[in-house]
């Protein structure tokens, strides 16, 4: 077993590794190295707490055990994932650090050794002071590990079609969470003053279900194209849930991992919701994106202008061809499709014919922040050519074939021309002032968001109907030949 000096060294090593992969993180060339990092640090992490002094030998077998069951867990999900996927499995993982810090915290609510501490190996009683932070540590915890539990399950069904997108509504529903807050203010009270453990739990459970019920209202409330917002913001929620926990084991390393992922995710939101040009506040409130999961014409009138022009593979590698300026703008559509290394395989090839081939990135591409970058890394596209939205938007009017692959919202014109749509005010690529634009989809459906696209309409536009891997496959081919 490892002294206890032992482990608070391994702490500030692993604590130094987790920074060093954040950091690694926030760049697509040094997150390899950044994943790395945060590999090491937890391995360490892991081995200084169940080898630490806190774990005594009878506890061992239990942890072991536990960590078994865990590890298989996430190793076959892990493996067994769809890309496509990955959003939702993170939204389960988030749930299930805001389950484990409501189990935490009643465990150590009940755990008659928590109101003891270890002072110079003699075991004394909190005082008055130190229980009462204890206990606020306690529902403070539970309050934000229930919110996160739950809103995470909703945003998990969400994510994968099981819940619909479109926003849920109630009748007063400031006013509904405006009250919740009170009884919660109001049962934490009773909880702090309770003579006993049973007369505590009365005011634990009533904050428990409360703070369930507002995880499920905040996340049904918004709309579809808000989601990222609420993805990055329960990632922060996790943080501090995880944060929290460390509060109340009093493990300094738990507290200082949980506060990093708190605090990013929270950076994370505010980046998301300036990309998206929403009101951080409002989104948490609910309600935009109202007519998120039905499709909304998209024009002033009602009525998409014009007709869509339809495109073959054959004429779409003659396009490309031709062109000295391309950039391809990937969406949802291309990950579904697994088209990434297809993609690489078609920029290649224009490269070597002397065309300037370049990557449009959206920062809501895809289902999860880093989506589009992920796949065209597998892919080994070149980090110098996948450019950022803003780097891009102002080239498109120099540019020959704008080529979309299967992404629509992020692309929607909508956005800049029609101030009643539900996604008004999104800063979009500007696809359409390309000289010709190709959307490569399966069908008029719409996207996420459940908005119509006039992209669609426009007569630069041409639409390459079919599943991406397979018309990018026949693309390639016409080129080739
Ligand atoms: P969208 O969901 O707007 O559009 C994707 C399009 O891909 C669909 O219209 C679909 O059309 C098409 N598609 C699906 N499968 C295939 C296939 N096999 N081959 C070709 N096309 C296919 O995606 P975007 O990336 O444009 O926008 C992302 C949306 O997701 C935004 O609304 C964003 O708010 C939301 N979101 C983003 C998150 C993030 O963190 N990035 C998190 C949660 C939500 P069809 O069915 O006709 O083929």
């Amino acid at each position: 077993m490892m002294s206890s000096s032992l482990a608070t060294v391994s702490y500030i090593g692993a604590t130094i590794l987790f920074i060093l992969s954040l950091g690694g993180l926030s760049h697509p060339e040094s997150s390899r190295r950044g994943n790395l990092y945060g590999m090491i640090g937890m391995t360490i992490a892991v081995l200084a707490t169940v080898f630490g002094p806190r774990v005594t030998m009878a506890g061992l077998p239990w942890i072991i055990g536990a960590m078994l069951v865990g590890g298989s867990v996430g190793l076959y999900a892990a493996r067994k994932v769809q890309m496509t996927q990955m959003p939702e499995l993170v939204a389960l993982m988030h749930s299930m650090v805001g389950l484990a810090a409501c189990l935490v915290g009643f465990a150590n609510y009940i755990d008659p050794a928590a109101t003891f501490q270890l002072v110079d190996g003699k075991s004394i009683p909190l005082t008055d002071a130190e229980k009462a932070i204890h206990e606020i540590e306690i529902y403070v915890g539970i309050l934000i590990g229930a919110v996160t539990f739950s809103g995470s399950i909703i945003a998990f069904g969400k994510l994968s079609g099981k819940i619909g997108g479109k926003p849920l509504l109630l009748p007063g529903r400031h006013f509904m969470n405006l009250l919740g807050l009170l009884v919660v203010i109001g049962f934490g009270w009773q909880f702090l003053h309770a003579e006993t453990v049973s007369a505590g739990m009365i005011g634990l459970t009533v904050m428990t279900v409360i703070a369930l019920l507002f995880g499920i209202h905040m996340v049904m409330a918004i709309g579809g194209a808000d989601m990222p917002v609420v993805v990055s913001m329960l990632n922060s929620y996790s943080g501090w849930a995880a944060a929290a926990t460390g509060f109340m084991l009093n493990n300094d390393l738990l507290i200082v991992t949980g506060a990093l992922v708190g605090s990013s995710g929270a950076i994370l939101s505010y980046i998301m919701c300036r990309a998206m040009n929403r009101n951080f506040i409002s989104v948490i409130a609910g309600g935009f994106g109202t007519a998120g999961g039905t499709v909304v014409k998209a024009s002033g009138d009602g009525q998409p202008a014009g007709e869509v022009v339809a495109i073959s593979a054959v004429d779409t590698a003659e396009l490309l061809r031709d062109a000295k300026n391309v950039i391809i703008v990937p969406g949802y559509g291309m990950a579904v499709a697994q088209a990434q290394h297809t993609v690489y395989e078609i920029t290649q090839l224009l490269r070597e014919k002397g065309v300037n081939v370049r990557f449009g990135i959206h920062p809501v591409a895809g289902r999860m922040p880093g989506h589009m970058n992920v796949l065209l890394a597998e892919a080994r596209v070149p980090y110098d050519i996948v450019m950022e939205m803003d780097e891009l938007n102002a080239d498109f009017p120099n540019t020959d074939v704008a080529m979309v692959i299967g992404a629509n919202d992020i692309v929607n014109p909508a956005a800049q021309e029609d101030p009643s749509s539900p996604i008004a005010g999104m800063p979009v690529l500007e696809v359409w002032k390309a000289k010709t634009s190709i959307v490569m989809k399966r069908s008029m459906a719409s996207g996420y968001a459940g908005v119509d696209n006039p992209l669609f309409y426009k007569e630069n536009n041409r639409m390459l109907f079919g599943d991406a891997k397979k018309m990018l496959d026949e693309v390639l081919v016409a080129l080739k030949a």
